[in-house]
């Protein structure tokens, strides 16, 4: 793109999206706050809930977190290179081909099964180095980790089955931190507890973001908040301790008076129930707004909800002005996500959780990330 281009493409007032990685900042701190004195780790898996891993790590940095999750292999790897002394874990643990990468960028793995364990403890003996491990323990999410039957053989047989390895963390992780009143959390914190007993003492965790809401007890050495970082409600119902950090405006494209009887958008899922106004937006479902949220969520026009009428599409959504007071005109800003329609609010409205919201964020959109309040 040569200078007169990229001028003209300045000027076209775009989607978008504001990231206030100050927020991310605050938002840590307050974990921290929260998980006294157990240490906070960043979770900054998937591009960092899709809103972008050099700015966020950067931000967590800055704000003094040392230790980070990711999911993927090629996350920690990224990440090495923005934070080159950090302790760095890769949830998917160390399958046979991923070895060689996680020990060139010294990112630990954690160990899912015994077999991850005895591949890392036999790359440990074959390099003859000490090799850190973090250990997942199933305790009731049936996904990853030791099941009952491999904690038991790791317990009677942990000075062979562990040996070249130094295990940094013992970790779990809740099915139902989201709900404080549910008999999952105490269940799942109990096995927690007994399996802890049957090991060699090690730093441990077991709480992501909704787990440091639910006590002391589900503390232990280290949290693992994603989720809460980036502004979602850990715990939806209650209040959100946690400081919003992403907004999604445009400008509105179009407004046009309609009749009475008029249907709206494809498959003309609306009739207007009266004369009404409605206005046009260039966002859609390619950037992130749900399809699931046609008749169903709202958008913000001078601070007021405007509900969205008919089908989301691809490129466009529709919503209905009417009863927004004063001028609603082509031009002005509309917010699908900020002060006042959040993250959650848009979640609960296209029937999903804030982190499929975030992970889906537009990537048309322009991105601009404020580090000053
Ligand atoms: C994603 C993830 C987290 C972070 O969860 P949030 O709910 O976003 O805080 C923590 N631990 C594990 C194992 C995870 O997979």
């Amino acid at each position: 793109m040569d200078r007169a281009d990229d001028e003209l493409v300045t000027d076209f007032e775009a989607a978008c999206l504001t990231v206030r990685t100050f927020a991310i900042a605050a938002n840590f701190r307050t974990a921290q706050r929260l998980a006294s004195p157990s240490v906070v780790a960043g979770v900054v898996k998937a591009d960092a809930y899709g809103i972008g891993l050099t700015p966020v790590a950067e931000a967590l940095l800055q704000a003094g977190c040392d230790t980070f999750f990711v999911a993927r292999l090629e996350e920690g790897i990224a990440l090495r290179t923005l934070a080159r002394r950090a302790r760095i874990f890769v949830l998917d643990g160390a399958q046979p081909d991923m070895v060689p990468a996680l020990i060139s960028y010294n990112l630990t793995p954690v160990l899912n099964s015994l077999a991850e364990i005895a591949a890392w403890s036999a790359t440990a003996r074959t390099t003859k180095t000490r090799l850190d491990a973090a250990v997942h323990i199933d305790t009731g999410m049936n996904r990853l980790g030791l099941a009952a039957s491999e904690l038991k053989t790791l317990a009677a047989e942990h000075a062979r089955l562990l040996s070249g390895l130094r295990v940094v963390l013992w970790m779990s992780h809740l099915a139902c931190s989201d709900e404080p009143d549910a008999k999952m959390n105490a269940v799942q914190l109990e096995r927690f507890k007994t399996a802890l007993a049957m090991l060699p003492e090690a730093p441990a965790s077991l709480s992501a973001s909704g787990g440091i809401l639910l006590g002391k007890d589900y503390l232990f050495d280290m949290v693992r908040p994603g989720i809460a970082l980036y502004g979602g409600n850990p715990q939806p119902g209650f209040a959100n301790p946690f400081q919003p950090v992403v907004r999604l405006a445009t400008k509105i494209m179009q407004v046009r008076a309609a009749p009475k009887g008029e249907t709206v958008g494809y498959s003309a899922t609306h009739r207007l129930k009266r004369p009404s106004l409605l206005a046009t937006a260039a966002l859609g479902y390619a950037d992130g707004i749900f399809r699931t949220l046609s008749n169903s969520g709202a958008v913000a026009v001078n601070g007021i909800k405007a509900p969205i009428v008919g089908r989301v599409s691809m490129d466009l959504l529709t919503f209905d002005v009417t009863d927004v007071p004063g001028t609603v005109a082509a031009g002005q800003d509309v917010e699908l996500i900020g002060e006042t329609i959040s993250l959650d609010d848009v979640a609960t409205a296209a029937n999903t959780i804030s982190y499929e919201i975030l992970t889906s964020l537009s990537r048309r959109a322009r991105r601009r990330y404020e580090d000053v309040p």
